[in-house]
């Protein structure tokens, strides 16, 4: 290594991608990023990262920051021209403010994300629902963990995952259920078969890396996993694997629940999900006799219109024989963005802070006067989801959009009627840390914003882990971090005062969200920034929730849940003749704004590929290599190379998600969970043909 590459000062921080959230340390010469590594004495991944993570020093410096302010002075046609802050943020405030005298408070539409610090994403919620007084405010993490959100308070009453990452090295079995750790959380493979004699089971319609790892593989047919969890539940049950003393003293629903799994034999759940009887009865007798057992979920759960509901029928599980609240025995979400779980509990979207219930008259009064507000001052209820936000952009009742730190026009699922959303809104505002992003193509005003390794506060992770974030550069040019963008408009609406009095750095934030955490479910109050830095991180609510078997529901009880198992939306016929799932790979994240910049991770996978069964590939006369077309009812994806590859079932293909220039979402299904809003991303039929020569 040259001299010039050997870091004079090691800056301790948290990965930025994912919700792992490893401790890492980054190495900077004359103040300038030179290496990432893994911190050893980090809890959570004691000294490893993946491939993002050790190339994560070289996005502060990569090409394509957004550096300046950009107006589209001469209106939508017309370039964006650099403009000065005073000037971008006046437009802002004006623009929105016009549109909102003249159409409500509520013209006006917030995305924001799980990339925001938890401090930002608390002050965000603020000044969103206080200062723009608009209520329809949602985060990208709808896209993402909403569906594990309304699980968890279906079956407990309140959003959080229960366990820990220390319950994958203990636990008797872990039951993986759509769920692609080595891809896409990669670091917590390594918690996997530790204890002797552990037995990992993956329920995956495709063999993913991490079914490759598995004890037994379960390649269930697409969105049958509620057949799946019915069934083993329908065994249990059968043949008295439930823990009777638990479900007396701590869960309602049994006598319906029993009654309604009645159906679910295994001859039955064999049918719908293409395993055998053998193997169905053998993953329930695995799962009933283990001392300890953990069940993990991810996209392939949440990503559905059944989403929330598979998530109870999962903690069903958890709930019937006991394995809840002890070492080793938890449901688990493992939740995707690096701070999803940090805007889950700070932020107003589908609760208020601290997990608060809108129409609870207790959690209104304490927050209305823990921030000194009139209680009719907060929003009555929640306001539109994500997708709802969007539907009403086309509608035209929502008039502006702000856009934060994410990328919907690569993200967001039917990219028709997305376009169709910001061509229809009068004014959209993107606030992202490159430039141009392809959602800023829509933008009539582009705020350039500070990215990790600019800031400092604290994300959480995936097992509530609060984690310290340090800052060891400088933003490029005029950009700003969100925080200081939200306090210059907290300013030019004038509520500066009244909303943040005092306040001039994150640290103003944390210390008020500590005070209106502090006794919730979600306490971040027993911690400083200090502690947490020192000590890898603190986990709110201890290693793990309701060890005392007492659930934030009226009563204290858990809920069991009779989940129906329904067709998926969009079967295929004979002109959409295959089932496309959408994934990803390790990597990239996401929409590539940030890995695609990194021309490591670009240049070991700079393009999409769709994976498709040799016997499918034999009936269409299709190829190794060969660029095809992926036609849906709503649009078309061309020159994609195809991969023959076994990994994927036939009547199944399989494309990663995170390229603009070969969108999957393009063609997939703008369908939704009705609870959560979840994106249905995971299933919509399509059909294959080889690409014609451009
Ligand atoms: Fe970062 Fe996730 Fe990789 Fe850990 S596993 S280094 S948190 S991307």
């Amino acid at each position: 290594i040259s001299e010039s590459r050997v870091a004079d000062k090691w800056t301790k921080t948290t990965c930025g991608y994912c919700s792992v959230g490893c401790g890492m340390l980054i190495g900077t010469r004359d103040g300038r990023p030179v290496a990432a590594r893994g911190n050893p004495e980090h809890p959570v991944n004691l000294g490893k990262l993946c491939p993002k993570g050790l190339s994560e020093h070289l996005i502060v410096e990569a090409p394509g920051r957004a550096t300046t302010p950009m107006l589209r002075k001469g209106g939508r046609g017309t370039p964006l021209e650099p403009v000065s802050w005073d000037e971008a943020l006046d437009a802002m405030i004006a623009r929105i403010g016009a549109l909102q005298v003249r159409h409500g408070n509520e013209a006006l539409g917030v995305i924001g994300t799980g990339q925001l610090l938890t401090e930002e994403f608390y002050t965000l919620g603020k000044l969103v629902q206080l200062g723009f007084r608009t209520r329809n405010y949602d985060g990208n993490t709808t896209l993402c963990m909403a569906s594990a959100v309304s699980g968890y308070k279906l079956s407990f009453g309140s959003d959080g995952p229960p366990g820990a990452y220390a319950d994958l090295e203990t636990a008797d079995v872990v039951l993986l259920v759509g769920s692609n750790l080595a891809d896409n959380h990669p670091i917590l493979c390594n918690r996997l078969r530790k204890k002797p004699g552990q037995v990992l089971i993956v329920a995956d319609p495709r063999v993913t890396k991490t079914a490759m790892m598995a004890d037994l593989h379960l390649p269930v047919k697409p969105r049958s996993d509620i057949a799946l969890l019915n069934g083993i539940a329908h065994i249990l049950l059968r043949d008295q694997l439930v823990h009777r003393d638990y479900l007396r003293d701590h869960v309602d629903g049994l006598d319906d629940f029993v009654r309604f799994v009645t159906e679910f034999t295994p001859e039955a759940v064999s049918e719908v999900t293409g395993l055998s009887v053998e193997t169905i009865e053998t993953v329930a007798s695995i799962y009933g006799r283990a001392k300890a057992a953990f069940i993990g979920w991810t996209m392939g759960v949440n990503h559905s219109t059944q989403g929330a509901v598979t998530v109870a029928a999962i903690n069903n599980l958890a709930l019937l024989t006991g394995n809840i609240g002890r070492v080793g025995a938890s449901p688990f979400s493992i939740t995707g963005q690096c701070n999803a779980m940090g805007t889950r509990e700070s932020g107003f979207a589908s609760s208020m802070p601290g997990y608060r219930k809108f129409d609870n008259a207790n959690d209104r009064e304490e927050l209305a006067s823990l921030w000194d507000i009139e209680e009719s001052e907060l929003p009555s209820a929640r306001g539109l989801a994500y997708p709802d936000i969007i539907e009403a952009a086309v509608t035209g009742k929502v008039k502006a959009l702000w856009i934060i730190a994410t990328n919907p026009i690569v993200s967001f699922p039917n990219y028709n009627l997305l376009k169709q959303a910001f061509d229809t809104a009068e004014f959209v505002v993107v606030q992202d840390g490159f430039y141009p992003t392809p959602t800023m193509e829509f933008a009539d005003l582009v705020l350039p914003a500070a990215i990790w390794g600019e800031k400092e506060g604290t994300y959480t992770n995936s097992e509530r882990r609060i984690s310290k974030v340090n800052s060891f550069a400088t933003p490029p040019g005029e950009a700003r971090s969100d925080f200081d963008i939200f306090m210059a408009l907290a300013e030019g609406l004038g509520v500066k005062d009244k909303l943040f009095p005092g306040w001039t750095t994150t640290h103003s934030a944390w210390l008020e969200w500590q005070k209106v955490s502090a006794g919730r479910l979600c306490d971040y109050s027993p911690f400083t920034w200090q502690q947490i830095e020192d000590q890898g991180g603190a986990q709110w609510g201890g290693a793990r929730l309701y060890e005392d078997g007492v659930f934030p529901r009226e009563g204290g009880r858990a809920l069991l849940h009779c989940v129906p198992c329904l067709p998926f939306v969009e079967q295929p016929n004979r002109e959409f003749d295959l089932i496309l799932n959408t994934g990803r790979t390790v990597e990239h994240w996401h929409t590539r704004t940030k890995t695609g910049a990194v021309a490591m991770l670009e240049g070991m996978v700079p393009n999409a590929w769709l994976e498709m069964n040799p016997v499918d590939a034999q009936r269409l006369s299709l190829r190794q290599h060969d660029p095809v077309t992926i036609r849906s009812r709503r649009a078309s994806i061309t020159q994609v190379e195809l991969r023959v590859t076994e990994i994927v079932a036939p009547g199944q293909v399989f494309m990663p998600f995170h390229f603009a220039e070969q969108n999957s979402n393009l063609v997939t299904l703008g369908a939704f969970d009705p609870i959560s809003r979840e994106p249905n991303f995971k299933q919509c039929a399509v059909r294959v043909e080889r690409s014609t020569l451009n």
